[in-house]
């Protein structure tokens, strides 16, 4: 299943593609263009807007709350989708499906730091940024465990991109 999140949602986004969903950002405002886009290629349109929910013939989610962990908890449920969770499968930034890369194809492109210690990395052919499983996807882990299981972690970390994941 391909989503399409409206501009409002940019933070649930992130969360999925973290989970490895399909989920493009949609950015622009223009909400029959984004019918368009959904109608035409049969996407999942997730939205805060209740206006567009009575489109007849589109696929769509209407959110309930306006807290993205409180969202993507919704999304996994109502699409069913807790069964296609894939942990870094996805590009965060641009929503490409990361490739496994060879250790030597990243030297000098990653911290030496983590070039030492790392075996695994994984590359975004949409953007290039090179992906590595550091001591953070435990905690990713133990957040999606808390998150799917209800408990109150808002105080946790977020998925914002700023948390070393990410090297270009
Ligand atoms: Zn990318």
């Amino acid at each position: 299943m391909k989503l399409i999140v409206d501009f409002m949602c940019g933070k649930l986004v992130r969360w999925l593609r973290v989970l490895g969903l399909d989920a493009e950002y949609f950015r622009e405002t223009d909400t029959r263009a984004l019918l368009k886009r959904a109608l035409s290629e049969e996407l999942t349109i997730v939205t805060r807007n209740s206006r567009l929910s009575s489109t007849p013939g589109v696929s769509m989610l209407l959110l309930k709350s306006e807290i993205p962990e409180e969202q993507v908890k919704q999304v996994l449920d109502e699409l069913g989708l807790l069964g296609s969770i894939a942990l870094f499968a996805r590009c965060i930034v641009c929503n490409g499906e990361l490739k496994a890369v060879s250790k030597e194809d990243v030297r000098g492109r990653v911290p030496f730091y983590t070039f030492q210690r790392q075996e695994r990395f994984k590359k975004c052919p949409g953007c290039g940024r090179i992906y590595w499983e550091g001591t953070h996807v435990e905690h990713m882990k133990r957040r999606i465990a808390e998150l799917l299981g209800g408990e109150d972690g808002a105080q946790a970390e977020r998925p914002d991109g700023s948390h070393g994941t990410a090297h270009r």
